[in-house]
């Protein structure tokens, strides 16, 4: 269906869409010079002495273990594909049985048993550093039980989705990149849509907010009604996190019936009830906005794309090195030994376009919630820039982190830029216009 030439031609064509989609978005005058006077602004989030310390100590922790963590990733699978490892637990998954799903669900297990325990150290070790400074209170043998509830999820998600993986490839070896797309794409969709309803009750408890405090729903109505979205009470939860971590959140997920706004009850309980107001305004400006959907699209794309340099890379290794990894074909379960490896190595290249997406929207979110308590709390500019403070100090954010780390590893702007922004923000001043009211 596709040349060589035609799937370039589709993915240059999505990418230059999706960039237009997202420059598109614009800046307008007040933002625009918000953003100028908090480039220069430095003060208004800071940390006291005792905390700064700790703060740029867990920053360089972070920071090693984040990228000594993907370097380790494509490393390992490099080592194990040079040993011949993964046609071993080939040849163990076909001696085990005949059958083909089989096969398949016990290669994955024990591929994806490997991945795990070499991956553990840095992940205890990570553990280790939440807890250290304060930031997770969660024991170790409740931690143990959600990396193997999230083993076991993976393994049998990740088995399904090898399953059609292969089907794909023995009916269009030349274009599965493009035919096992559409699965994958449905298979996300479906788990954004069913992860609020069956996978994230697996690891916290959730209840209505309604149930747990009428008065808090009640002034959140505010500022849903100045917003117009249509978020019945029934869509607010409570998510009980301070049986593990004691940093404060708030989150939006899934979409249509299962779409719903989550506040964490660390962050109920820190924050004063204007703060609060000011967190909501975020949240809900990722529901105003469509954020889901957009996030759902830009995924799309770089999953498209990926898929499509993953076989022409895949395709490549094999020829080089497919008979010294004793991997026979694309149609060997080995091969999805290869494909991790090329999928992890553009995962790492792709992580800053993906942070930068996310940052344009996280600071979208961020004017719309300016905006949303304007008029509902009294001063929507200290408010939210004490909200930030507050949140900063919790998890010990560093307020003046490495521009480079910033930029690649940040899904959100910093807390420093995001209180600069808050502070300087003001677009009822001067006969300036709001951006989204
Ligand atoms: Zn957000």
């Amino acid at each position: 269906m596709f040349s060589f030439r035609g799937g370039l031609l589709l993915v240059v064509a999505l990418l230059v869409l999706m960039t237009t989609l997202w420059w598109a978005q614009g800046t307008t005058p007040a933002e625009a010079l918000a953003l100028r006077q908090a480039a220069v602004i430095r003060t208004a989030y800071t940390l006291p002495p005792d905390k700064l310390k700790p703060a740029q100590e867990l920053f360089r922790a972070r920071t090693a273990l984040h990228f000594v963590g993907e370097g380790w990733g494509i490393l390992q699978l490099v080592l194990l594909l040079a040993l011949g490892v993964p046609a071993r637990l080939r040849n163990v998954a076909e001696n085990f049985t005949k059958n083909r799903w089989g096969q398949g669900f016990v290669f994955a297990f024990l591929f994806l048993l490997t991945i795990t325990l070499l991956n553990a150290p840095l992940r205890v070790y990570g553990h280790h550093v939440a807890v250290a400074y304060g930031l997770s209170v969660q024991g170790w043998g409740s931690w143990v039980w959600d990396q193997a509830k999230g083993f076991l999820l993976t393994w049998f998600v990740g088995s399904l989705l090898m399953m059609v993986l292969f089907w794909v490839i023995r009916r269009s070896p030349k274009h599965w990149w493009f035919w096992f797309w559409i699965p994958t794409m449905a298979a996300v969709l479906f788990g954004v849509f069913i992860s609020p309803i069956v996978v994230d009750p697996l690891f916290n408890k959730f209840q209505p907010l309604q149930q747990r405090n009428p008065a808090l729903v009640a002034q959140l109505e505010k500022v849903v009604a100045r917003s117009g979205v249509s978020l019945p009470p029934d869509r607010m939860f409570f998510m009980q996190a301070s049986q593990k971590v004691t940093s404060l959140n708030a989150y939006v997920t899934g979409f249509g019936p299962s779409k719903r706004l989550v506040l964490w009850d660390t962050t109920i309980a820190a924050a004063t009830p204007d703060e609060l107001s000011g967190v909501f305004g975020h949240e809900l400006g990722h529901y105003a906005l469509h954020h889901i959907v957009r996030g759902l699209l830009f995924t799309a794309v770089l999953l498209l794309v990926a898929f499509f340099v993953g076989h022409r890379m895949t395709h490549w290794l094999l020829s080089r090195y497919g008979a010294r990894w004793r991997i026979r074909s694309q149609n060997d379960w080995a091969f999805v030994a290869v494909l991790a490896l090329v999928l992890n190595a553009l995962n790492f290249v792709s992580e800053p376009i993906d942070n930068a997406f996310s940052r344009s929207i996280e600071h979208a979110a961020d004017v719309y919630g300016q905006e949303a308590i304007h008029g509902i709390v009294a001063d929507p500019q200290t408010t939210t820039q004490r909200g930030f403070q507050r949140l900063g100090e919790t998890s010990l954010d560093d307020p003046a982190p490495h521009p480079f780390v910033d930029f690649w590893t940040s899904s959100h702007p910093s807390i420093a830029d995001r209180a600069a922004f808050a502070a300087a923000y003001n677009p009822w001043a001067d006969g300036r216009h709001p951006k989204y009211f």
